[in-house]
This record gives C-alpha cells, structure tokens and sequence, in this order.
C-alpha cells in the first residue's frame, strides 16, 4: 500500500504517519515562542533515601502546556528541541528554575541532619557539547546564591558512551566545582563498566527495567545478581545508586535490600508541582 505501482509515489503511503509528521512538524516550529511565552513548566519528583524515608531531593522534569494540545511530556519536544537546538535556551531555562527552587528548599528546611536537599536536573548530549555549559552553570549559581552542591546534572549513559575529551573535560570541571554528576538510565547502555573510572559520576541511576523485573516475586534472580554486582561495583568506587520507577512497596524494599541509596517513583510520588514536596520534606521533619 506504501508505495504505488509507478515507484515513487507515497502520498497515500501513512495518513497516520503523515498526521504525526505535521504535528511535529508544528510543534517544532511553536518551540521558540513557547519559550519566550512561557509555556514550559517544570514538575518535581522527590528522591527518598531508601534507609530511613527522608527526602534527598528532587528531580526536574519539564512540560510544555501547549495552548492546542495541553501538558506535553518531554519525550514529545526534547528531541526536537535537541534537532532544532532549542535545547541550549531551554535547558538553561530549566537549569536556572531548578536551582532557584532547590534554594528556596534549602532555605526552608536547612540542613537537615541527612544534609541539604539537592535538585536533579537532566542534560542532553547537545547541551554537554555546547561551549557555554561550565559558564552558563556557573552564572546560574551566581545570580541564584546557591550551593553547587544543591545541583546534581544527570546524563545518560549513552550520552558518555565513547565521549572523547571534549565531552568529558566540562563535566570535570562542573565536578570540582562541587556539581554532583549522575549517570541516568544506567543499565541500558552499553557501558564498560571500567569506563566509569574514567568518568566524574557520583551517582549512578539504575534504570527503570531493573525496578520494573523486582515487581515479580520472587524477582529473576539474574536481575538481582545484577543490581547486587552494579551495587558493590558502585559503592566500591564511592558512588551511590539511585534507583528510578519504583512503584511498589515490595520493589522499594527488594532495592533497599539489595544496597541501593536511593528511590524515585510513584510509589513515594508523581513528579508534581514544587509544594507536593514541602509536605513530604516537612512530614519527614516532624517525624
Ligand atoms: P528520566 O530522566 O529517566 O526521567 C524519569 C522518567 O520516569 C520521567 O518521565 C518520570 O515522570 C518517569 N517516572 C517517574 N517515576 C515513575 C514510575 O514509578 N513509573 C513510571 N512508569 N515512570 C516513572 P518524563 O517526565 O516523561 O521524562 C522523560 C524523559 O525526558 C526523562 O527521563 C529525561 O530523559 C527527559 N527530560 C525530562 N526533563 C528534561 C529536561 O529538562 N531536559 C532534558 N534534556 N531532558 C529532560
Ligand atoms: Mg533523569
Ligand atoms: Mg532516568
Ligand atoms: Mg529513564
């Protein structure tokens, strides 16, 4: 049905596809304004540390209220906001909202006995290669007053994968100044796990298809040979796992068996607006 008889006509090829293909098309030309309209918002997810509750902190998520087509996730624009290079203005946009709210946590609760809330927020490769990136952080947490430290950039793994020099040298330089550096969706790739020495990662964030086989019991005991090894390698090279898409009490508990530090998912809560963490940050404050 795809192609006619003649060859090479394909207008009737994928009424669907072609339906797709406008409307990203549309959205990827909306991008700009949207962000000079202010159309993106960013929802907070809380990290909880698997010991004993408490909040860590939060990851970033942004969304875009589209005036035509509502609340869009990041998996509909980020990629072209990446293709089009919007990705730099708007991933700086994220980076600055993001840092503010974690200073106003930190001003809120202080430094906890566990320590201070720290925000996660997530980098694409294209932002990893623009030039401006150490400088851009820095002048956010300049003009902000905030902590390096309350700032955790989360890149994945494929996104290092091979990274030469150039790649990595910026995200050195972000971790002497304190950032912390998470490896997200880890597990996924194709890592060499010797690479990670290499590399100035913290933290490693256990993807989600790890939390997602801990839902059977008893979960595939390959799966958990797994997370133990990528826990023991992790912690032996002083990083903390983080394990994401955690949606059970029975995942939570498997995991916090299994080592790993931290947990996000919907089980603690859905990423959501700045406030939903007061009253878990503040419900963990008294107890
Ligand atoms: P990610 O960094 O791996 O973020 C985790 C995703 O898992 C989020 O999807 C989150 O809403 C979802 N999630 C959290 N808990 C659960 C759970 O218990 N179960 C399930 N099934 N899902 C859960 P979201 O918000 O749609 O974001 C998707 C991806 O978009 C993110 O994956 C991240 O790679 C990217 N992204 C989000 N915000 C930004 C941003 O500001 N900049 C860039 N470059 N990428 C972003
Ligand atoms: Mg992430
Ligand atoms: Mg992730
Ligand atoms: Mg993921």
């Amino acid at each position: 049905r795809a192609k006619s008889a003649g060859g090479n006509r394909f207008e009737l090829a994928d009424p669907e596809a072609d339906a797709r293909a406008i409307t990203r098309h549309g959205l990827t030309t909306a991008l700009p304004a949207a962000l000079d309209r202010g159309e993106f918002f960013i929802e907070y997810q809380p990290l909880v540390r698997l010991g004993d509750g408490s909040v860590r902190g939060a990851e970033a998520l942004v969304r875009w209220l589209h005036p035509q087509h509502g609340v869009l996730g990041p998996d509909r624009f980020i990629p072209l906001a990446e293709h089009t290079g919007l990705i730099v203005p708007l991933g700086r946009w994220v980076m600055e909202q993001s840092v503010r709210q974690a200073g106003k946590w930190r001003d809120l609760y202080g430094d906890g006995a566990e320590g201070s809330l720290r925000i996660n927020v997530n980098l694409s490769p294209c932002q990893l290669q623009h030039p401006g990136l150490v400088q851009d952080t820095v002048d956010i947490l300049e003009r902000t007053g905030v902590a390096p430290d309350a700032l955790c950039l989360e890149v994945t793994e494929s996104a290092l994968i091979g990274a030469d020099d150039d790649v990595l040298k910026p995200l050195h330089r972000l971790a002497e100044m304190g950032v912390d550096i998470a490896l997200d969706d880890f597990g996924t790739g194709y890592s060499n796990l010797a690479n990670l020495r290499r590399l100035p990662v913290s933290v490693l964030k256990l993807d989600r298809s790890f939390t997602r086989s801990m839902q059977q019991f008893p979960a595939d005991p390959v799966d958990l040979k797994i997370v133990e090894g990528i826990v023991a390698l992790a912690h032996s090279l002083d990083l903390a796992v983080t394990v994401e898409g955690v949606e059970t009490g029975a995942q939570a508990e498997q995991l916090r068996i299994l080592g790993c530090d931290t947990a996000q998912g919907w089980y603690y809560a859905r990423p959501g607006p700045p406030d939903r963490l007061h009253h878990l940050a503040l419900a963990d404050a008294t107890g």
